[in-house]
């Protein structure tokens, strides 16, 4: 067409195919444990069941070879249209840890083509336009693109093409543009496997390279990732096929893994930092300016002291992640340490590094060479919680004889429980009145992130009186409950760390922050007809004179009486109940800000029921008592809570509020900047 060529593909002649409906996740999850029940049964120790785990999923020979041809057939495609380009696989087709159906990632390296193309350009400007040194550029689809100058979209889109029109058996190919990583899908129809190909991406080729180094050193390493993965899955904690949405990935919980060995007395395996000083000058590698030194043979690493079975490793993980402070911490591969989330919260300083802090989330497990990464940060609350609490029911399963012994009856046992997925194995469980705040670093407000950085190991108790105070501010002030002294408190009697013991900055400064917390939150509340009385510890909070301070995996310490605020509340009305509809009058406005966001229209909404509403014919009274969590746990603050007066049958329904909406309207308050509450 006026001196253009047009390529012109044949029809294709498509046959239509009943295509049988795709069986749903969970019940091929049940179907494939089923069949593995009697198998793992019938071993004779936790071990073997753990290396039959690996028998059974990892990729055979074939599926090996398989892979390998499509590699070698999409890297003499793209070398014709990318001259000298590479295509390298990473991830689980290749990292040692690969399952039967895991998809196969590739990195198009398109270094070299840049380097082709700016010579071949500069050849076509010497020679005049047209022709170029070797003739390859003008019929290439190379000549339509500036490899230095395209966008990763451009560059994909051109790679999709060519999958589309020159891979036989290749299909449903498509950009995604929108991920972390742009990167184009597809399918291969006689492989039957998903593949993704991603450019820019020399830092996970090399990550892989160091997961397989791992692998190498220590072979107990293999049954560990198979396994805990397989039970992740059953849990629905890990391995979204998609890979998007807040579970964890599988490379974060090979990394949580290898951090756990890391940590083991003696340890299983090197930090990261160690492994770099063994390696040799010809090994030194730096990708995007992070260091990714590490020893390419395993030979160059001496082996591990540690002598313990993978049955003790297994239960070793999942007590050493049940009582882990994922709040307070980042977990750093690279030191081998859980370094202090503090580190962390100051106010970013371009000129201090040329890379940004990680995103911070409720799990932080930094990359081992690209440290500005947080690989678990989709991560949102509930599923980092999952993630703790079934560690924790694990931990206990662990204990169980169940798990360390074959049963001599044929039941279940071992590896066999810990798989078996949710629903099926009913939970025993004894209510507690409590409501946990999280300690969530990321939503805090700049300022609080300073003030909590300078504070160091206090963070935790200058962050739980901030925390208290706002609790104080809520129940007195938005849900205008009447706080009356208490005389018969004991605090402390569980697993809470002692706040007080943790202290280390000087008292007279943090009550002063949280007084005018408490300050703030009370003079908005000064027009208030009922008035109130706060009694109880607040001001009491111990001064740093027997600070010490409790660090990770110590045995946590009783906490001391009347070292925490605490309070009798009384209420005379049911404040809970109806109060979105008071608030959509209140507001009638259709993108009102969600519940718990705002104080004073809480406030309002309070007094409004109060006004309308009789009131109850017996006040509820309840004790309210916080405590501090923390360095054995997850960063947080736990409010117990018991009623002491409750005629009227109510205090269950003011709990469930108080338990949504608590945490919500704390987070408010500490998060609160003028204005905006
Ligand atoms: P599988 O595909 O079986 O789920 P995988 O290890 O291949 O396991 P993918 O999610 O496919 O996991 O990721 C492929 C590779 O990409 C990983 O091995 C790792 O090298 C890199 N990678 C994945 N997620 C991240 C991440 N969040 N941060 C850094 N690199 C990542
Ligand atoms: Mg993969």
């Amino acid at each position: 067409m006026k001196g253009l060529k047009l390529r012109v593909k044949p029809r294709e002649k498509k046959e239509f195919k009943m295509i049988p409906k795709k069986k749903n996740d969970s019940q091929n999850l049940q179907q494939v444990l089923d069949r593995l029940k009697p198998e793992l049964c019938q071993l004779a120790s936790v071990d073997a069941q753990m290396k039959y785990i690996v028998e059974r999923f990892q990729l055979g020979e074939n599926e090996k070879k398989g892979r390998s041809l499509l590699v070698q057939l999409l890297q003499e495609v793209f070398v014709e249209f990318f001259p000298d380009s590479q295509i390298l696989p990473f991830g689980s087709s290749v990292n040692t840890f690969g399952i039967h159906s895991c998809d196969l990632d590739l990195f198009l390296d398109l270094e070299n083509t840049k380097v082709f193309q700016a010579r071949a350009k500069s050849a076509t400007e010497q020679a005049g336009e047209g022709t170029s040194d070797d003739g390859r550029s003008e019929d290439s689809i190379l000549s339509d693109i500036d490899l230095t100058t395209a966008s990763p979209a451009e560059v994909l889109d051109l790679v999709a093409t060519i999958l589309k029109r020159c891979v036989p058996s290749v299909h449903k190919v498509h950009v995604v543009s929108s991920a972390r990583l742009p990167v184009v899908k597809f399918h291969h129809r006689e492989l039957n496997l998903q593949g993704d190909i991603t450019i820019n991406n020399r830092l996970a080729v090399r990550n892989t390279r160091f997961l397989q180094l791992c692998s190498g050193m220590e072979d107990r390493l293999r049954p560990l990732v198979y396994t805990i993965r397989y039970w992740a899955k059953q849990k629905q904690l890990a391995g979204n096929p998609s890979g998007a949405g807040p579970l964890l990935n599988n490379y974060a919980l090979t990394l949580l893994i290898i951090f756990y060995l890391q940590n083991c007395e003696p340890s299983v395996l090197p930090t990261v930092d160690h492994l770099k000083d063994m390696a040799c000058e010809e090994e030194e590698c730096v990708i995007e300016g992070w260091d990714c030194t590490f020893p390419s043979q395993p030979i160059a690493v001496p082996p591990s002291k540690n002598t313990q079975d993978l049955c003790t490793l297994l239960s070793g993980f999942f007590s050493f992640y049940a009582k882990f402070d994922f709040a307070s911490s980042v977990i750093s591969v690279r030191e081998g340490r859980a370094l202090p989330i503090t580190d962390f919260l100051q106010e970013e300083q371009p000129s201090k590094t040329p890379h940004h802090s990680p995103k911070l989330g409720p799990l932080n497990l930094l990359d081992p060479f690209e440290l500005s990464h947080n690989v678990a940060g989709n991560l949102n609350e509930r599923s980092h919680r999952c993630f703790q609490k079934e560690c924790q029911e694990a931990q206990k399963y662990c204990r169980s004889l169940q798990y360390q012994c074959k049963s001599t009856k044929g039941k279940s046992w071992g590896l066999v429980r810990l798989f078996t997925p949710h629903g099926e194995v009913p939970h025993t469980k004894t209510e507690q009145l409590t409501i946990s705040i999280p300690f969530k670093s990321a939503s805090l407000p700049e300022e609080l992130r300073n003030q909590l950085h300078m504070a160091g190991d206090g963070f935790r108790l200058l962050w739980f009186q901030k925390v208290c105070a706002a609790v104080e501010g809520v129940l007195k002030s938005v849900l205008r409950c009447h706080l009356a002294p208490s005389t018969d408190v004991v605090f402390g009697e569980d697993s809470a760390v002692n706040a007080a013991d943790e202290m280390e900055t000087p008292s007279a400064s943090l009550n002063t922050s949280a007084d005018d917390s408490i300050n703030s939150v009370d003079s908005q509340n000064e027009a208030s007809p009922l008035g109130t009385a706060v009694v109880g510890a607040k001001r009491r909070l111990s001064s740093g004179s027997d600070a010490s301070v409790s660090p990770q995996g110590k045995k946590p310490r009783m906490a001391k009486r009347g070292n925490f605020p605490h309070w009798v509340c009384v209420q005379k009305h049911i404040v809970w109940a109806g109060r979105r509809k008071v608030r959509r009058e209140l507001i009638k406005d259709a993108d009102s800000r969600p519940e718990g966001s705002c104080m004073e229209m809480e406030s309002q909404v309070t007094a409004h029921i109060i006004e309308k509403e009789p009131a109850l014919k017996e006040p509820l009274k309840f004790k309210v008592q916080p405590q501090m969590v923390g360095g054995t746990e997850s960063t947080r603050a736990v409010l117990k809570l018991e009623p002491t007066t409750d005629s009227a049958g109510v205090f269950h329904d003011f709990f469930h509020f108080l338990e949504v909406f608590l945490p919500k309207m704390v987070e408010t308050l500490l998060g609160k900047e003028a204005g905006t509450v």
